[in-house]
C-alpha cells in the first residue's frame, strides 16, 4: 500500500510560500470575501505586518539619543537619520506617489539595510523636526 502524495502537483511562489495552484485559488478567495465584506478598506492586516516587521528589524524601540526607548509599535515611526527622507522617495520612486507602505515594501525587498533609517516614536522624530540642529528636543544638552 502506498498512500498518494501530491508531490507532482505543480506549485508556484504565491504570497511568500511555494503553493499548488488550489492553495492559490483559495487564498484569493478568501482575500475577495474580505474585501467585499470592508469596501474601500485598505490591507490593514499586510501593512500592519510590514509595519511591525520595520519595527523589529530596527531595534523594536525608540532609538533616540534622548533615552525615550518608547516601544509601544502604534507610537513608532520610521526615522531617516540623515532627513532625506524626501530624496529617497525621489531615488526609488521618481515623482511617483508617496507612501510609508512603499517605502516599507522597498525597505523589505533591499533585505533592511541599516544606517539610513531608524526607529523613533512620533514625539522625538516629529520633536527633532522642530529644532534648529535637527536633534531631539528631549535631550539634555
Ligand atoms: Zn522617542
Ligand atoms: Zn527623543
Amino acid at each position: 500500500m502506498s498512500r498518494v502524495y501530491h508531490s507532482s502537483e505543480p506549485r508556484r511562489m504565491y504570497n511568500g510560500k511555494m503553493r499548488t495552484e488550489a492553495q492559490i485559488a483559495n487564498r484569493r478567495a478568501t482575500k475577495r470575501e474580505y474585501k467585499r465584506r470592508h469596501p474601500g478598506k485598505p490591507q490593514v492586516n499586510s501593512m500592519k505586518k510590514l509595519r511591525l516587521a520595520f519595527i523589529r528589524e530596527y531595534g523594536g524601540r525608540c532609538q533616540c539619543e534622548c533615552g525615550c526607548q518608547e516601544s509601544t509599535s502604534e507610537c513608532l515611526t520610521c526615522d531617516h537619520i540623515f532627513n532625506d527622507g524626501a530624496q529617497e522617495f525621489r531615488e526609488w520612486f521618481g515623482e511617483g506617489r508617496r507612501s510609508t507602505n512603499r517605502q516599507m515594501r522597498r525597505l523589505k525587498i533591499l533585505g533592511w539595510p541599516k544606517g539610513r533609517h531608524r526607529v523613533l516614536c512620533y514625539n522625538c522624530n516629529c520633536g527633532r523636526q522642530r529644532t534648529a540642529d535637527k536633534r531631539c528636543p528631549k535631550i539634555k544638552a
